[in-house]
């Protein structure tokens, strides 16, 4: 990770009419770094992300990515960003191969659809239709769609929400793997043990303000220092390690 910022936000605000979602924020996104958005519902995480993604119009403020400013550059932003589409752009008669080389076809570029399902456990369902894969195997097909254009910047929203939790284990892994490769991956995520293992720096939200930005570790030893402690001591496992402990870890046939 550097502290290179390749998406800057300045003075970020979005109204929806009288309603302001979105009340001024400012943040950096350093190139190669897992960044998470934590907040509860309605903090304006959406809204954010999908401004920096172009498919939302801004209020007022700046939003630059890799030095681009996404007023003026909104095509060349698409180009070198990989968001997950939703279900309902996945044609039902359409084998995953299918779907992948069709998703290719519309970057204008050559894919290894096996190599690219290889990379994310699904081979063996290369020739099944969308709507039989389970809830994991979806998610990760999902994401495997945000690689197609080999983009940059991967942006996340909530790609956990409803997995076991081997799935979402292999799900960090795989965001892991993007991210070492070189990507850099915004994330929203309601699991705050999923932004502790997984985000490099995390900013919180609430009520359209951004309310704390660090890396977990500091955010943690932070809350520590002001003398909170929890009220039960914790043991040294917790059933979720029961649970994978019997279950095991590894991609299954979900
Ligand atoms: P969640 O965790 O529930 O997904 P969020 O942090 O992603 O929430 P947003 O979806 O960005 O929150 O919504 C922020 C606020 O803006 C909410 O109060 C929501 O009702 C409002 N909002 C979002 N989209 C619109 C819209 N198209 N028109 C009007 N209000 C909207």
């Amino acid at each position: 990770m550097t502290t290179n910022a390749i998406i800057s936000v300045k003075d970020l605000k979005k109204n929806y009419g009288e309603f302001q979602a979105v009340k001024g924020i400012s943040f950096d996104v350093y190139e190669g770094e897992i960044f998470g958005l934590l907040g509860p519902n309605g903090a304006g995480k959406t809204t954010t992300l999908e401004i920096i993604e172009t498919l939302r119009e801004k209020s007022s403020g700046t939003v630059h990515l890799a030095g681009m400013d996404i007023s003026k550059n909104g095509n060349a932003i698409k180009q070198m960003i990989g968001v997950q589409l939703q279900a309902a752009g996945y044609y039902p008669s359409l084998t995953l191969v299918e779907l992948i080389k069709l998703f290719s076809g519309l970057y204008d570029i050559e894919t290894d659809a096996m190599k690219m399902l290889r990379s994310v456990g699904l081979e063996d369902k290369a020739k099944a239709k969308y709507k039989e894969l389970s809830g994991g195997q979806k998610q990760r097909f999902s994401i495997a769609t945000t690689l197609i254009n080999k983009p940059t910047i991967i942006f996340l929203d909530e790609p956990t929400t409803g997995l076991d939790p081997q799935a979402r284990r292999n799900l960090w892994d795989l965001i892991r793997t993007i991210r070492d490769n070189g990507a850099t991956v915004v994330i929203t995520t309601h699991y705050m043990d999923e932004a502790e293992q997984l985000c490099d720096r995390v900013a919180v939200m609430e009520a359209g303000k951004i309310i704390a930005l660090d890396t977990p570790d500091a955010l943690i030893d932070n809350l520590i220092a002001t003398g909170f402690e929890r009220k039960k001591e914790v043991k040294k496992a917790n059933l979720e390690d029961v649970f994978l402990s019997l279950t095991g870890q590894e991609w299954r046939d979900e």
